[in-house]
């Protein structure tokens, strides 16, 4: 498991209507929102079946559709854009201790409820 340790008492409840298998292979944190740099995009995730979780990537979609016509392969390991975005919102939540009025005003902006919620999920996680 290359993932970061979650909390999973405080994520998880115990009766789960929809995971009822085991072995579903679970979606990516990050689905629907990474973008190719070059062609804009949606990257998706790959994971070949029996392959490590750590080789799981994502790649372009447009590449993978309509092969090298139209972008070039695009990849990012999923362990590689942990790092990035962990890296990252430690950055942010350094800043909102900081400024915390900033934040809100930021975050309020927003106003994508779902975002936040992200947020404060991967904030655990990095804690
Ligand atoms: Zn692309």
């Amino acid at each position: 498991m290359r993932y970061p340790p979650a909390r999973k008492s405080a994520s998880r409840s115990n009766h789960s209507s929809n995971s009822g298998r085991s072995s579903v292979r679970k979606p990516s944190l990050f689905s629907g929102l990474v973008y190719c740099m070059d062609c804009g995009a949606v990257m998706t995730y790959h994971r070949t079946h029996g392959e490590n979780e750590a080789k799981a990537r994502f790649i372009c979609s447009n590449y993978r559709k309509n092969s090298k016509t139209t972008c070039s392969v695009h990849g990012i390991r999923e362990e590689d854009l942990y790092a990035i975005v962990l890296d990252d919102l430690r950055r942010v939540t350094h800043f909102a201790r900081q400024n915390e009025r900033k934040f809100a005003e930021y975050i309020g902006k927003k106003r994508t409820r779902e975002a936040q919620k992200e947020m404060r999920g991967l904030e655990k996680q990095i804690k």
